[in-house]
């Protein structure tokens, strides 16, 4: 082909690669592949392993398995079952050499003259239990034993479409590789390169279409999950430059470090973690900046997110601005406000509380000293969003569990003043939250590290009759209260059956008392006057309680470490991530904590959930499973905006690179404004993004 120079790019029409014609082309086109470029990163859906066959007798029931095998005998008969009247099965016997399976499909006549007797084939799918081993409705490809391609190797499996088999798919990728892949320039600056160790980009690419091993595939494919992220933050940050600029955005506070915030780190009681004091850097950084800060915090329960807020609103303070810290519960509120309150007090910070349960006096007066600037700090609930909430000096807003918020209630919070400081701070990256801190709005930090010395919770699982273990459990409580510390018992409270769900945490509060007559017990659910939550939490953070029995109001930011020990009641109705933060509770102190799951019958999902919270303590791991049970439905709100149509990237399980492509490109972008420097990315950026993201003219 005369017209590829050396160094030529590789963005021409797909059909100039072997093999493609018009029909193709279209097909193609369908799967997003237009250039030779498009086909070297279209990358395999999933691979088989073909190099050693998995024999049948080696198949579980359930699980999704891969296996060569030859045909032995093909059947054709009607289905005589009710549900699948008129269906007409081919059912497929098949040999490993040894033993025999099944296979069927329905209502696919031309099978017959495909799985002839004698034709070897690979087969994917779920190995069901139906008399014998069967596959039901598998992928299946047929062998070529003189393709090459297809056998005795790790075989990628391309996303495939209607007229396009997975042997052509291959054949033309290979082709796409040998008259490409050597041409590609590496996009990604050298000097970045070599800093993160990446893998080089030809090699990375060879690799995703031709594994050679698993380390060499997940490397490549961390080097290509980075590359794309890394090039929609530039783009981002590209667009959102000249937003600013268009809109002289300047923050109405420029806050710096100054006496309150040497004296806060001064009244520290133990040092930051590393990872604390990283994200202050950075926090403090972005409230310096010339931009508003609009950062997003996450960091797993306990990871002490509340002092990196602590510091910037003490940097606010020290530019006289004032803090609006909102949080989601009346508990959390209090918490956050009787903890604040003294110890602010002593860096000359006003701390006050606003939620929609004070008395009017206090409501006025909490709302003068908040109009009149006295009032350093807002602590409240929604009641923040109110019309007569006034500030004098609104200058950072902090959203503490801001999945519980909507996007539109931050606004209004916004609305009461020009250009704040923000920070949003969340435990667990929800599909709430990963859309805004991929829409460029949000930069991200990530608390990867607990304070010193906390062991992960033990987790146990009880799933038999109550009456069996009820002894056990009532002694354990026992002991632990003996031993001085204190116990959470969490019963489910859902809205839709508010009233019987309460009725029955009553029962059980008494039912406790009875058992546990030498233990102090109390009850705390959403229903209590705000004082009487008040005073019951008061009593239980001071040790004065041993037993709490509560509903879910718990759920999050409550911090008690010497309470060691959590009984979730009917487990299998929370949701993982709930579950996962009302774990959060225990484990907060040095010593060794305990979570008991209580749970009847579950359903199949219920109980996966639970199996895995007693496998993991990772609130990143455990997100990316719940995302996963529940599917890709739930981040649709991510998947709109398009430019998010990763090939290699997930962002249920990238975030920790994403943060680092975010952190990157702000770092180029410092160096090289308009990308004048930065070699090919540019041009790589514009052709894949520049349209999407209307990025024409600003770099
Ligand atoms: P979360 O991230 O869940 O909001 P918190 O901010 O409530 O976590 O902090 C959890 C607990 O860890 C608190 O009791 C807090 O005092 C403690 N803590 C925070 N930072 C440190 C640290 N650097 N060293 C020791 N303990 C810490
Ligand atoms: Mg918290």
């Amino acid at each position: 082909m005369s017209f590829l120079a050396e160094g030529s790019d590789i963005s021409f029409p797909v059909r100039f690669v072997k093999g493609v014609g018009e029909v193709r082309e279209r097909a193609l086109s369908r799967l997003g592949v237009r250039t030779a470029e498009d086909l070297l990163f279209f990358f395999p859906r999933r691979y088989e392993d073909r190099r050693n066959i998995t024999p049948f007798s080696a198949l579980t029931e359930g699980s999704v398995a891969s296996v060569v095998a030859e045909v032995a005998a093909f059947e054709k008969r009607s289905s005589s079952s009710s549900s699948r009247r008129g269906l007409e099965i081919s059912s497929v016997l098949l040999s490993d050499g040894r033993d025999f399976i099944r296979a069927v499909w329905f209502n696919m006549p031309r099978l017959e003259g495909v799985l002839t007797p004698g034709t070897r084939v690979a087969l994917y799918g779920k190995v069901e239990v139906r008399g014998g081993i069967q596959l039901t409705s598998p992928e299946f490809e047929v062998l070529d034993e003189s393709d090459p391609e297809s056998v005795g190797r790790i075989v990628p499996v391309y996303p495939a479409t209607a007229g396009l088999s997975p042997k052509w798919l291959r054949r033309i990728v290979s082709s796409a590789l040998e008259l490409c892949l050597s041409r590609v320039c590496d996009y990604i600056p050298p000097e970045m390169r070599r800093r993160l160790g990446f893998a080089d980009l030809r090699e990375s690419i060879l690799e995703m279409h031709r594994p050679r091993g698993r380390e060499s595939w997940r490397r490549a494919r961390t080097r290509l999950a980075f590359d794309e992220l890394f090039l929609l933050q530039t783009g981002l940050l590209l667009r959102k430059k000249r937003h600013f600029a268009a809109q002289k955005n300047a923050p109405f506070v420029r806050g710096k470090p100054g006496e309150k915030f040497d004296a806060f780190l001064r009244s520290l009681p133990f040092p930051l973690t590393g990872a604390q004091d990283r994200v202050i850097r950075e926090v403090a950084s972005d409230m310096a900046s010339e931009t508003p800060m609009n950062r997003l915090l996450q960091g797993d329960v306990g990871s002490g997110k509340t002092l990196v807020a602590v510091a910037a609103l003490v940097i606010a303070a020290d530019s006289g601005a004032q803090t609006a810290f909102m949080v989601p519960t009346e508990i959390l509120a209090q918490q956050h406000y009787f903890r604040l309150k003294e110890w602010l007090a002593e860096l000359g910070i006003r701390a006050e509380l606003l939620m929609g349960s004070l008395s009017r006096g206090e409501r006025r007066r909490v709302l003068g000293a908040a109009a009149s600037g006295e009032a350093g700090v807002l602590v409240g609930t929604h009641a923040l969003f109110g019309a007569k909430v006034r500030f004098k000096q609104l200058g950072l807003v902090v959203v503490d569990e801001q999945h519980r918020f909507g996007v539109l209630q931050k606004n209004t919070l916004l609305a009461k003043t020009r250009a704040p400081h923000v920070l949003v701070m969340t435990a667990t990256p929800s599909p709430r939250t990963l859309p805004l801190s991929i829409d460029g709005d949000l930069d991200v930090s990530v608390l990867d590290e607990l304070p010193p010395g906390r062991k992960p919770v033990r987790t146990v699982l009880l799933r038999a009759s109550e009456r069996q273990h009820f002894a056990r459990l009532l002694a354990f409580i026992r002991d632990t209260a003996r031993q001085g510390h204190q116990v959470y018992w969490v019963c489910p409270l859902i809205e839709e059956s508010e009233k019987l769900d309460l009725s029955a945490a009553y029962s059980r509060f008494q039912s406790l008392k009875e058992y546990l007559p030498d233990l102090r017990a109390a009850l705390i659910h959403g229903q209590l006057p705000a004082g009487e939550k008040e005073a019951v939490m008061r009593a239980f953070a001071a040790g004065e309680t041993d037993l709490l029995v509560a509903t879910s109001v718990i759920e999050v930011g409550v911090d008690i470490p010497n309470a060691t020990a959590m009984v979730i009641e009917d487990a299998s109705r929370f949701g993982m991530a709930q579950l996962h933060q009302l774990r959060g509770r225990v484990g907060r102190g040095g010593g060794e904590s305990h979570c008991v799951l209580l749970c009847g019958k579950p359903t199949p999902e219920g109980a996966a959930r639970l199996d895995a919270m007693v496998s993991s303590s990772d609130g990143f791991e455990i997100a990316e499973m719940d995302l996963r049970q529940r599917g890709p439905g739930e981040i649709c709100g991510v998947r709109q905006h398009g430019v998010t149509d990763f090939r290699v990237a997930d962002l249920t399980r990238d975030y920790k690179l994403l943060a680092l492509a975010r952190k990157e490109a702000a770092l180029l972008l410092e160096k090289d404004p308009a990308l004048e420097n930065a070699g090919p990315l540019k041009d790589t950026l514009m052709r894949r993004l520049g349209a999407a993201l209307e990025l024409a003219g600003t770099a």
